[in-house]
């Protein structure tokens, strides 16, 4: 099949959503695995993880929670993109669902398009993860911190070593590539997330947010990414406080 674009792992209990979100990204060219509780999905992750290239995810599970699964696989398998679909409007699930790794999310009711979007952003950056493991090697420095690429880990400003997933590294790859020039969500969206324009969400102020963790010591007054109101994001390396 020459428009395959890449194989998925749906985890939906709602009959009416797995088979419409089923149908569209086959048409897209996508395989779709639909699997409709979260153990089956837990199982299927376990036994092989790489035979996917994204996951849509939905928290509300039966047997055991999105949550749950993201917290248990994430470990296991840093480069697999993960894009969760949240029922609620509860800004904390979508913060909680990012910090267990996720790369992004949906609200319910989503637009089927946005969606499909997403799923292809997704799987290209999927495929940037496989690649950059051979082509960024080297280590790099933001803030305090020091990235580490080749073994998906950060040393952060206080010391502690962190495993990241490939979207943290990119995210910060970005920042560090780009000193003192502001990047706007756009931006950060189109080239960390691979998404087309048009696409709007708040992971990215979730994602700068962990980054800052990172590279902020806690007595820095300034953060290493500083935010541009009504603009976005830049990293300032401040003379004299660097290394
Ligand atoms: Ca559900």
């Amino acid at each position: 099949m020459s428009n395959f674009k890449g194989k998925l792992l749906l985890v939906e209990d709602e009959p009416a959503i797995g088979e419409t979100l089923q149908f569209n990204l086959v048409s897209e060219g996508f395989e779709v695995d639909w699997k409709r509780d979260g153990l089956t999905a837990f199982d299927a992750l376990c036994s092989d993880a790489n035979q996917y290239d994204a996951v849509i995810l939905d928290l509300m599970l039966p047997h055991l929670s999105g949550f749950e699964i993201l917290a248990r696989i994430r470990p296991l398998a840093e480069r697999l993109p993960i894009l969760v679909l949240s029922a609620r409007s509860l800004d904390l699930d979508k913060v909680k669902a990012l910090e267990l790794g996720a790369d992004d999310y949906v609200t319910k009711p989503f637009s089927l398009n946005e969606l499909i979007l997403r799923a292809h952003g997704l799987v290209r950056r999927g495929q940037w993860a496989r690649e950059s493991q051979r082509t960024l090697q080297d280590t790099f420095k933001l803030g305090g911190a020091e990235f580490s690429p080749a073994t998906h880990t950060v040393l952060s400003a206080a010391g502690e070593k962190v495993k990241i997933t490939p979207t943290e590294m990119l995210l910060a790859k970005t920042f560090a590539s780009n000193p003192g020039r502001v990047l706007s969500r756009q931006e950060l969206l189109e080239s960390v997330w691979q998404y087309s324009s048009g696409t709007e969400t708040r992971t990215v102020d979730v994602f700068v947010a962990k980054l800052r963790r990172y590279t902020d010591s806690n007595k820095a007054t300034e953060s290493a990414i500083e935010t541009v109101r009504g603009l976005g994001y830049i990293h300032n390396p401040t003379p004299g406080t660097a290394s």
